[in-house]
């Protein structure tokens, strides 16, 4: 049976860094507190752009963590969610939020 607490402790420090993100960047989108300067205020404007899709693929980033941490409270973390096959530790260390192996990956999510 494989540790699962690193893995775990992992997943919270970057759902908290990323849920930190995301008020940060809702908070800019919004301009909270913003400057009374106009030129500055304009090319706060153009910056939404960027700060929206910055915002989407954190909320994307943030539904694969609420799953990978799910599938560690049902004991699924290690198996992939598509054959079942164990997912390598490596691979986990590397991507803490990856719900397939290798081959689904490169199967599925291209
Ligand atoms: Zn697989």
């Amino acid at each position: 049976m494989q540790d699962l607490k690193p893995f775990k402790l992992k997943l919270e420090a970057l759902k908290a860094e990323i849920t930190h993100r995301i008020s940060a960047i809702d908070k800019d989108i919004r301009h909270e507190g913003m400057s009374a300067d106009w030129a500055e205020q304009a090319s706060e404007r153009e910056n939404d752009e960027v700060l929206e899709s910055l915002g989407h693929s954190s909320s994307h980033n943030l539904i694969m963590i609420n799953n990978a941490l799910k599938r560690i409270d049902s004991g699924e973390y290690f198996n992939c969610s598509h054959c079942g096959e164990a997912i390598p530790t490596a691979r986990l260390e590397l991507l803490p939020f990856t719900t397939s192996c290798v081959n689904c990956a490169e199967k599925f999510e291209h």
